[in-house]
């Protein structure tokens, strides 16, 4: 077939670019098979999809590379990785990941197959097929590529070496539980980046990590033997210190340490339980009837905040509805940061609440709720606040930042607490979305599209997807849109479930088949995403309707 495919590429040569659709279907290169999936409508359009399946006999992958889930997802983001390598100047394309270990779409094993889904820019003369360059493209790089992927041809130890870690990682992460952790730090991790906008370990002199001996925690991993480090403790975790000592970047580390992260990025043995969220305020985000009278309350409006709406939240009730909403989803910690909160939410002092009585204030401020949380609903919070002490009196330990080493300063801080009455804290309310109100298509047909990492076009709505933080890959904003397209179409939200239930069911399926679970015939890249940023990425929908 590839002699055949080169032959009717050269009857193309020269003509209207619109002929390269008899392209469209199955190609047998013998090693491996091509299957052209879409072809762009000009040269300008996005690019064509392919696929390539590399059979096991070819792919000659040690059974020990994918036989365990989370080797299968590392070797095959291992892969992506490499081809994408491999396809540096070519036309061909394929998703590989960051800094962090996602599994998608663009490179899957199964049963030690190998398969791969491209994209392609196919080139064009204006608006005539370029045939010689595409023979180039498909008849020569493409098997190019197809002959670096097999196991002989691999580092096999650096493509090991990035399972183990993977393995290491989940191993690690999955011990928190029984170690009454949250979160761990290893000892010697690069926590700082780059810059704001890159996630790359920051070149230079940073300073690794180091515990201190009182929070010390070591753990025994499955390949890298005995490591330590800090073991962040269930309950509430205050990170003070004073401003550039380094807390917002622990905080960010721990925020991402809910995926895997590649060898040599600094926080390979940074983890976090999964079920840790990111709560920030978000001023002027919609809000569709969200119980969130835990934290507010009397509203001078008059509004009924138990059955909160509002096209146009403040500081304070974004992040009460996110609170909220990640505890609806089924957030078991929080990870809050002063720099990205609202004050009025998180505390009142002694004499404000002097000046303003209770009565006149709306707000429970969260110091008042975190305790509570934890002990009746075992929800953690691990908390950065340089600014004021009202949290010492809440804190089952602090941790000072200071030159970027952490000290347990917990007993300094508890003889400097005062007595604090908790006020009443009350799950809100599982809600049931109105399936109708949650339709991907636009004008008949299904539109699932993203602008950078700013905003998922869902159907006829722009759904603003900044604020979710730990939405960490460009196409794990299109998984957002595809699981939220399955839960749509797929009556997991029949009306009927909670959306804890629908979201649990779909979880479900992920775990049964993996990412293509939220496929539902995308030709595009998507990688998975959490379910938190899926629920997220919902309430933040314009069309949104809540039954109850
Ligand atoms: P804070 O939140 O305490 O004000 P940040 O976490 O924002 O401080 O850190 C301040 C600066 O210090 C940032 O530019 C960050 O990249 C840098 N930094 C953080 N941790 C380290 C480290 N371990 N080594 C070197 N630089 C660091
Ligand atoms: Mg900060």
């Amino acid at each position: 077939d590839a002699e055949r495919l080169a032959a009717e590429l050269r009857r193309m040569a020269g003509s209207s670019y619109g002929r390269y659709k008899a392209l469209v279907g199955d190609w047998d290169f013998g090693d491996f098979t091509l299957t052209v999936r879409r072809v762009q409508a000009d040269p300008f359009a996005p690019p064509s999809r392919i696929e390539v399946r590399v059979p096991a006999r070819v792919a000659e992958l040690p059974g020990d590379a994918w036989r365990t889930p989370v080797r299968r997802r590392a070797t095959a983001d291992y892969l992506a990785r490499h081809a994408h390598r491999v396809l540096r100047g070519s036309r061909l394309r394929i998703d590989a990941g960051g800094q962090e270990v996602i599994e998608r779409a663009s490179c899957r094993i199964a049963e030690g197959a190998v398969e791969l889904r491209l994209g392609i820019d196919l080139p064009g003369h204006g608006r005539r097929i370029d045939a010689r360059a595409a023979e180039h493209e498909l008849c020569e790089r493409l098997p190019g590529l197809v002959a670096a992927l097999p196991w002989p041809a691999l580092d096999t130890a650096e493509a090991t070496a990035f399972a183990d870690t993977v393995e290491d990682a989940v191993a690690l992460r999955d011990r928190l539980p029984e170690l009454g952790l949250v979160a761990f730090v290893a000892d010697a991790s690069m926590l700082p980046r780059r810059s704001g906008v890159s996630d790359l370990p920051m070149i230079g002199d940073a300073v690794p990590f180091r515990s201190p001996e009182s929070l010390r925690v070591t753990v025994k991993l499955p390949h890298s033997g005995e490591i330590s480090g800090l073991g962040v403790p269930e309950g509430i975790t205050l990170i003070v210190g004073g401003g550039f000592h380094g807390k917002s970047t622990l905080l960010h580390a721990l925020e991402r340490g809910v995926y895997d992260h590649v060898p040599g990025d600094g926080r390979e043995f940074v983890v976090t339980r999964a079920d840790a969220v990111k709560i920030r305020a978000e001023e002027g985000r919609r809000v569709e009837r969200t119980d969130v009278s835990a934290f507010v309350r009397n509203l001078p409006t008059g509004a009924d905040t138990v059955d909160f709406r509002t096209e146009n939240a403040s500081g304070s009730t974004s992040q009460a509805a996110n609170i909220a909403e990640a505890l609806e989803a089924g957030a078991g910690t929080l990870l809050v940061d002063e720099d990205t909160t609202a004050t009025n939410l998180m505390i009142r002092d002694a004499r404000m609440q002097a000046l303003v009585h209770g009565d006149r204030e709306p707000l429970t401020p969260f110091v008042d709720l975190v305790r509570p949380l934890h002990r009746r609903f075992g929800v953690s919070t691990v908390l950065v606040m340089g600014g004021s002490g009202d949290y010492f009196d809440v804190a089952d330990q602090v941790v000072m930042l200071d030159e970027y080493r952490p000290y347990d300063v917990t007993d300094g801080a508890r003889k400097l607490a005062a007595d604090r009455t908790d006020a009443e804290f009350r799950m809100p309310t599982p809600r049931v979305v109105d399936p109708r109100s949650v339709d991907a298509h636009d004008r008949g047909r299904p539109r699932v599209k993203r602008r950078d990492m700013d905003v998922l076009t869902f159907g006829s709505s722009d759904i603003d997807v900044r604020g979710l933080v730990q939405l960490v890959d460009p196409s794990q904003v299109i998984g957002v849109g595809l699981a939220l397209r399955t839960l749509a179409e797929e009556g997991l939200l029949d009306g009927e479930r909670t959306l804890a239930d629908a979201l649990d069911a779909l979880d479900a399926r992920v775990a049964e088949s993996g990412v293509t679970a939220i496929g539902r015939g995308h030709a595009g890249d998507y990688a998975l995403p959490r379910r938190f940023e899926v629920a997220a990425a919902l309430n933040r929908l314009r069309t949104l309707r809540v039954l109850r």
